[in-house]
């Protein structure tokens, strides 16, 4: 059997190696259009800010290296151009020399991955203007900041990449701006929980430009110049470009291929295409997500080694299927970590799913050894079914555990209370014995069995102030006194049980406290007593990352930077 592959990175070296494994007599040739195979994407930015400081430890493995292991052949600097699925051939050019030539095959694995998205505008392809796919892609911009010593670049898109890269051009000690079309950064999160990242950035001296979008470029003699579409323009001198990226479908356009959302590849769950013998796998192909049940593009490193092992293993005989994928992932901004999986509150609203969502500010681990941090953790399921949506977590320590517990929960189908009873291993240093996890299943539990109402950041312009119900800060005085919301009156919890006669009742009580324990306990008591109550979802210090954004975007910018 003669196994052709397109791309030698996530998928391509992924089916190369499990076809390896599977079936020693199998011709395997892989084709890389770059100089380089198996090299590490997501690597990437830590090269250029220096985390990472030695050039070879972008490559995985080298043509040599595959061939000595797996007598894999890897080609690099060749691309292929060309698909004829009735004669099974491909055609190749050899980049170097620019000679063609046709190679014959019985399998044939497209794993092409995605493209930066660089829309026609003008000065798009000034040279001081990079985007971020291959390790070339990555020392010319090394070189560039090596060389130039630019003080300041503008990133254009607030997604993964943008963020990776923000990060280490201010460890390179450059001034570093984003703009951003929507009014928050990181798509795959809600607005309420993007804050935190805005705060975390602003913080770093990363100068934020939301609901801002560039209409254009110009160099000038010292940097190039950005043109927004409010008029203004901006100047740096150097322009990053990552607003997206669309899937490299050149030759499955050659090949005929049904093609779905964005020209991606269409495939079913054995990875094959709509042309038999032709598989396809990674960023370029069209995934189910199996939470919404609809068609997706998510272009994860994960899926792509799993897809190439999945189309591999169907090649070889062995009846394999792809799960579909949830877009679990994870990002460090700083010392801070961002993680998410599933569907977003907005996403899932905008698939006509009737939701509810709890949010919790627990500790990474007990509170009395040394070094615990709050995290801030929103769960979104579904009303009824409890069907967990999705997830997202942002911290310090232990979000990413987590995180992968609540998307292995979701995998599972474990409905959304039953995170309460998850056995999940303790001691100081690393957990509480109730695990955020526990705890948040705690409260989805205490929700739907009447036991606790709550109430969220957007809902508190709703909640009327003509005084026909009760707003409560149970936080200590002090606590009270250094910032609260307007027209919530102050009962610390532990004299609550004293005081209950200040509150008057038949008046539903709203209840807040810092991180929504001591709220969640203040409802108990009242609910106890005879009164209507509902805690804050996501306490104080949830509200106010939130509001200060909110004020932020209103008064223009820049907000909170520390420069
Ligand atoms: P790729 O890995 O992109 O490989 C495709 C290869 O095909 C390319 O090398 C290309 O040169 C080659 N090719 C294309 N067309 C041809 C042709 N006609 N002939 C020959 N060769 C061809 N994902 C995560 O999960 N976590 C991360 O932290 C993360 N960080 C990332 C950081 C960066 C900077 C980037 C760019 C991506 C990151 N990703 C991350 C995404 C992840 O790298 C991709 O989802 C994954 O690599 C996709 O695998 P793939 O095989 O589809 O495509």
């Amino acid at each position: 059997m003669k196994v052709l592959i397109v791309g030698g990175v996530a998928g391509g070296a992924s089916a190369a190696a499990r076809l390896r494994r599977l079936d020693e007599s199998a011709q395997i040739i892989i084709f890389e259009r770059s100089s380089f195979v198996s090299y590490a994407n997501c690597g990437l930015p830590y090269y250029i800010g220096g985390v990472i400081e030695d050039e070879s430890e972008l490559s995985l493995q080298a043509p040599e290296s595959l061939w000595k292991r797996f007598r894999i052949d890897a080609r690099t600097r060749q691309e292929v151009c060309a698909v004829d699925p009735a004669g099974k051939t491909v055609t190749v050019c050899r980049l170097d020399s620019g000679e063609l030539y046709q190679e014959s095959y019985d399998k044939l694995i497209l794993s092409p991955g995605a493209k930066p998205v660089k829309p026609d505008m003008p000065g798009i392809n000034s040279e001081k203007l990079f985007t971020l796919r291959t390790v070339e892609d990555t020392l010319r911009m090394r070189r560039y900041i090596d060389s130039r010593k630019p003080g300041s670049a503008l990133l254009v898109g607030g997604g993964y990449i943008g963020l990776e890269l923000a990060e280490n051009l201010r460890e390179r000690g450059l001034r570093v701006t984003i703009v951003q079309q929507p009014d928050q950064l990181m798509n795959t999160l809600d607005y309420d929980m993007a804050t935190l990242v805005h705060a975390k950035l602003r913080q770093n001296g990363v100068e934020l430009r939301l609901n801002s979008n560039v209409t254009g470029f110009e160099d000038s003699e010292d940097g190039i110049k950005a043109f927004l579409g409010s008029g203004e323009s901006i100047s740096a001198d150097m322009v990053l470009l990552a607003i997206g990226v669309s899937p490299d479908n050149s030759l499955a356009l050659s090949a005929g291929l049904e093609l779905g959302i964005k020209g991606s590849i269409v495939v079913n769950d054995r990875m094959e295409s709509s042309v038999p013998d032709i598989y396809a796998v990674g960023d370029a192909v069209q995934i189910k997500n199996p939470v919404s049940g609809q068609d997706a593009l998510i272009s994860l490193a994960g899926p792509a080694n799993k897809q190439g092992r999945i189309a591999a293993d169907n090649i070889c005989g062995i009846d394999s299927h792809y799960a579909g994928t949830m877009g679990s992932s994870v990002i460090k901004i700083f010392d801070m970590t961002v993680a998410s999986t599933g569907l977003s509150e907005k996403a899932a609203r905008a698939a006509g799913l009737e939701i509810d969502r709890v949010v919790l500010s627990p500790s990474s681990h007990a509170s009395y050894y040394p070094g615990a941090k709050n995290m801030t953790v929103k769960i979104i399921y579904e009303k009824g079914s409890l069907k967990l949506l999705g997830a997202q977590i942002i911290g310090y320590e232990g979000v990413d555990k987590r995180l992968d517990i609540i998307s292995a929960a979701m995998s599972g189908a474990l409905k959304a209370d039953r995170l309460k009873e998850l056995e999940l291993a303790y001691a100081p240093p690393y957990s509480s014995a109730k695990d955020p996890v526990n705890m948040a299943g705690f409260i989805i539990d205490n929700i739907e069995n009447a036991r606790l109402g709550q109430f969220h950041w957007d809902e508190l312009p709703g909640i009327s102030n003509d005084g026909s119900v009760i707003r409560l800060d149970v936080r200590t005085r002090a606590e009270y006194e250094l910032s609260h919301i307007e027209g919530f009156i102050n009962i610390p919890l532990d004299d609550l049980r004293e005081r209950l006669s200040e509150l008057e009742r038949g008046k539903p009580v709203y209840v807040i406290c810092q991180s929504g324990i001591r709220s969640y306990i203040a409802c108990r008591v009242l609910a106890q007593n005879g009164f209507e109550c509902y805690n804050f979802s996501g306490g104080y210090g949830f509200y106010r990352a939130v509001s200060e954004e909110r004020l932020c975007g209103e008064s223009g910018y820049p907000c909170g930077m520390e420069k």
